[in-house]
């Protein structure tokens, strides 16, 4: 699980069985304990970029065996 530090903006990943309980957890670069956020925030765009995409491929799909089942019938 990757971890932004917000005191240093540090990206880190903690190392298994860390995360979770959330005590023992600091980073490695100014080892800050406090301002830690999961970095699950960023990728939340990256999931919407990446439906986005998914919709534009099957919507070319579709468009492809339209076309097809139009040429054939
Ligand atoms: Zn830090």
């Amino acid at each position: 699980m990757q971890y932004h530090c917000a005191r240093c903006h540090h990206v880190f990943t903690a190392p298994a069985g860390k995360d979770g309980d959330g005590g023992e957890l600091h980073c490695p670069r100014c080892k800050a304990e406090a301002g830690l956020e999961p970095a699950h925030k960023v990728s939340r765009s990256m999931m919407l970029f990446a439906a986005l995409l998914a919709g534009a491929v099957v919507a070319s799909a579709v468009g492809g065996v339209l076309s097809l089942s139009a040429g054939v019938g």
